[in-house]
């Protein structure tokens, strides 16, 4: 056993130039080269893809990696194929290759030169792939993102669920789930479709001590929002609005009053859009206005602060979006307005939604109103989301939101508690 660690170590050196593992990666690694299928729960930036690179590097055969975005595979595979002098260590399987291209991930497969092959879940489904990878020896799958399993989710797809049988048809070999997505239906659900109840499970906690939570009322939004960010010059933050057209509209507003700003939306042009975030990424502008199309794969160390000008449709959709705040563990400011009649407003949306997608969304804003509407710590609601005990006196950032710096008056809480007697 010890002897294995310092081997894993040196490997880690070897490979990544890292001296220590982060958190419980070394475990998780150790588990998964036993032969254990693994469930891993653990933040954005909290280090899951090292949890398959590394035993991946190490271990006979080619592991198979399913992600659902083609940016996010490629971004990868650039970085493992730069660890190491072989090219062909890592490819991304898909149907944008031509016949030559598939050819040599064919063949560098074959030889046991390819490590890691990435593919998206709709690609897995093809006959030629699949009948290739049955005949081929795959040391185990990674399921990453996995929540994109869930309709409880904040990035449900359906090509994601038919994965189990899909993998059975390929190997009968380990499994690894990861996501930064931890509320536990998702987790259970994702156990279940994936016939990993038996999975060991590592999780760290959700908790982001750095940030502070805060929650106003929608009321002279414009002005206030203007206000906090000349209260903070120079800084770098987000502001989350839901539709295309108040992000133009408002990014317009910022620049109006002096505020280094730009817009950021899936109807942008594509040339536009991606010019929009090397600015940000690059400083050249302080703020961007996005949809929630902003932000994944998006690693800014020095966000400062995320406003959302609208209320988020779930829980766990703004901690995903504030997440993006203070990823160098300084400064992060998260606030959000809140008004009912906007959650009327996505109640009606919904209405005209299917019935489970309608009863799914219901809930969920629900859970989001209680964030809104409560006297507690923020941060103890959140993370009792995620199936986390938070101390709100002595726990790590406990002061750090509203709600818990500047107590709420007694009458408040006593409407809190009427509500639950209630129900
Ligand atoms: P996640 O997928 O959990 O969001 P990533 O796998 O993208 O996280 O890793 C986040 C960052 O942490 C990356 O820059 C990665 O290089 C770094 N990292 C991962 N493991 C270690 C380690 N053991 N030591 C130092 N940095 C690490
Ligand atoms: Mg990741």
């Amino acid at each position: 056993m010890s002897a294995k660690k310092a081997n894993l170590s040196g490997e880690l050196k070897k490979y990544f130039g890292f001296s220590t593992f982060k958190g419980q990666q070394e475990q998780i690694i150790e588990n998964l080269l036993n032969g254990k299928d693994i469930f891993v729960l653990m933040p954005t930036g909290g280090g899951k893809s090292l949890c398959y690179q590394l035993p991946a590097l190490i271990s006979e055969g080619t592991a198979i990696v399913v992600s659902p975005l083609i940016a996010l595979m490629k971004n990868q595979v650039d970085a493992v194929n730069g660890l190491s002098s072989d090219s062909g260590v890592a490819h991304v399987l898909n149907s944008s290759l031509n016949k030559t291209q598939t050819k040599q991930v064919f063949d560098d497969i074959k030889n046991g030169k390819t490590k890691l092959l990435y593919v998206a879940p709709e690609s897995l489904i093809k006959e030629d792939y699949l009948d290739f990878l049955k005949e081929v020896k795959i040391s185990f799958f990674a399921i990453d993102e996995a929540h994109c399993i869930s309709e409880w989710g904040h990035d449900f797809r359906p090509e994601y669920r038919n994965l189990k049988s899909i993998i059975d048809k390929i190997a009968d070999v380990p499994v690894i789930a990861l996501t930064a997505t931890a509320t536990p239906k998702v987790q259970d659900d994702i156990q279940k479709t994936l016939g990993m109840t038996n999975a060991l499970v590592f999780k760290e906690s959700f908790n982001r001590p750095n940030l502070y939570y805060e929650v106003r009322p929608k009321v002279n939004v414009d002005k206030e929002i203007v206000k906090f960010i000349n209260q903070n010059k120079g800084k770098s933050g987000i502001v989350y609005c839901l539709s295309r057209r108040k992000v133009e509209e408002f990014a317009q507003l910022l620049q109006v009053n002096g505020i280094n700003a730009l817009p950021y939306h899936a109807g942008l042009d594509q040339k536009v859009r991606v010019a929009n975030q090397d600015k940000f990424l690059m400083e050249e502008v302080d703020v961007i206005v996005a949809t929630i199309a902003f932000g994944m794969g998006i690693d800014k160390p020095d966000v400062r602060f995320v406003i959302h000008y609208d209320f988020p449709k779930s829980l766990e959709s703004y901690y995903q979006e504030t997440g993006r705040a203070g990823r160098d563990g300084g400064e992060g400011y998260c606030l959000a307005f809140y008004d009912p009649k906007d959650i009327e407003k996505l109640e009606k949306f919904l209405a005209q939604k299917p019935v489970s997608e309608r009863e799914i969304g219901l809930q969920l804003l629900n859970e989001v109103v209680g964030y809104a509407e409560t006297s507690m710590s923020r941060r103890q609601y959140i993370l009792y989301y995620f199936g986390e005990n938070f101390d709100p006196v002595n726990g790590d950032g406990a002061k750090m939101c509203d709600n818990s710096s500047n107590p709420p008056k007694l009458k408040d809480a006593t409407n809190d508690l009427k509500r639950v007697l209630q129900l």
